[in-house]
């Protein structure tokens, strides 16, 4: 039975134990003991690596290894856990799609569509395979709440574009364009679409058989799980397609001198011993997260950022940039710098994130060179706003003395 009850989903946080107030999930959520404990047992018990060894431990290691794969496909709501590939992270799953994938397509002249919201993970990998290639990077603009202008993508979407890059939610605003009409026109132009979901899954996990994208990409340490570890989905047809980027141990079938003939996929991307510990830390996350009313749980968080945000915006000269009812936003004062204020705030207690977020390109757009941005995740609490929004104007009465 799945459930969410705000105090006993906390005290299962044991980075909270000493009453910390953590307002930066959107960077990295804080672990449950559940994985901490399932990560500690991993190198407590386990000996072999996977796919090598013959032990029966070993063995044992790489059915769970397999499992976690078939487990994120469930997740994503996809039949062929073939289809997942471990990564260290979001940033190297868009970077295998540019370079293994998209590289050898693009010509000299084509186009790759990448919103301008995207956080860099999303934007360099496909700036540096124009540059290989001769593509064109092209922007597609937000409108004035920071969300890619969807009347504006008709008009991009030409004839030359091979790739659309888009994020399925802002860890600046928390915004989420649309994604499934983005899908359709890019289908219309006969163009990939590569998704983010690094911030997205936490928020709405998406329904992969019907969204269509081609690639998804999160990471672990956002879903509660371990750092390090990551996944990408690729339709098949086009994973089989895609070139691998490391060469090493159990990435081929024969190798000699001669030459080397690759794997299928999935594992022929995951070249070398993986990240054995971090996958097991992902399966705990995932069979924990499967017991918890994520609904619940995340309306818990978005009431949370509702109360923040809407005292902070009464302070004078506070600039809100938040989606309607996201877990996180960004803000500024006017007249003071955004990192002063995270200074006075930090030195409080609290974890915030002061700066611009990995999105230089979206902060340009709203005007601002830099905002301080708070997220909340559903082992917040009504006193983690209170102590935010004291320990706020605490910092502008020292600033503005
Ligand atoms: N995209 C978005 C929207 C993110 O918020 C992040 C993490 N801040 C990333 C990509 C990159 O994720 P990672 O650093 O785990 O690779």
């Amino acid at each position: 039975m799945k459930s969410f009850n705000p105090s006993q989903f906390r005290a299962q946080f044991p980075a909270l134990n000493d009453g910390s107030i953590y307002l930066d999930s959107a960077a990295t959520a804080l672990k449950p003991g559940a994985v901490i404990d399932a990560t500690t047992a991993f190198y407590k018990s386990s000996g072999g690596n996977v796919h090598r060894s013959h032990s029966a431990q070993a063995q044992q290691l790489t059915e769970q290894y397999e499992n976690t794969r078939t487990m994120v496909a469930q997740y994503l709501n996809t039949p062929d856990p073939n289809t997942i590939v471990w990564t260290r992270g979001t940033t190297e799953a868009i970077n295998l799609v540019a370079q293994g994938f998209a590289r050898s397509r693009l010509l000299a002249g084509d186009e790759i569509i990448v919103s301008e919201a995207e956080h860099h993970a999303n934007l360099v990998p496909w700036l540096m395979v124009a540059e290989q290639t001769g593509a064109r990077v092209v922007k597609w603009p937000v409108n004035s709440e920071g969300l890619p202008d969807i009347q504006q993508l008709p008009g991009l979407m030409t004839s030359r574009c091979k790739i659309l890059a888009v994020g399925q939610m802002s860890n600046v605003t928390g915004g989420q364009p649309d994604l499934v009409q983005a899908i359709t026109l890019a289908r219309q132009a006969g163009a990939y679409v590569v998704v983010d979901g690094a911030q997205g899954i936490v928020h709405n996990p998406p329904d992969l058989t019907t969204l269509d994208c081609d690639f998804y990409a999160f990471s672990a340490h956002k879903l509660y799980g371990p750092t390090g570890v990551g996944v990408l989905y690729g339709k098949a047809e086009l994973l089989a397609e895609m070139s691998p980027l490391l060469g090493g141990g159990k990435m081929i079938t024969d190798v000699s001198f001669d030459g080397y003939t690759v794997q299928s996929a999935p594992w022929r991307f995951e070249a070398g011993t993986p990240n054995m510990a971090g996958v097991a830390g992902l399966n705990a996350a995932l069979q924990w997260l499967s017991q918890v009313d994520t609904a619940q749980a995340e309306a818990w968080a978005c009431q949370l950022a509702d109360s923040a945000a809407h005292q902070l915006a009464k302070r004078p000269g506070v600039r809100l940039f938040r989606a309607p009812h996201a877990s996180l936003f960004a803000f500024t004062v006017d007249g003071l710098h955004h990192s002063d204020i995270a200074t006075l705030i930090s030195s409080a207690g609290i974890a915030l994130r002061s700066g611009q977020h990995c999105a230089q390109p979206l902060l340009a757009a709203l005007g601002v060179s830099g905002t301080l941005r708070v997220s909340f995740a559903p082992y917040n609490t009504p006193d983690d706003v209170a102590a935010l929004v004291a320990a706020f104007d605490q910092a502008l009465s020292i600033l503005l003395d």
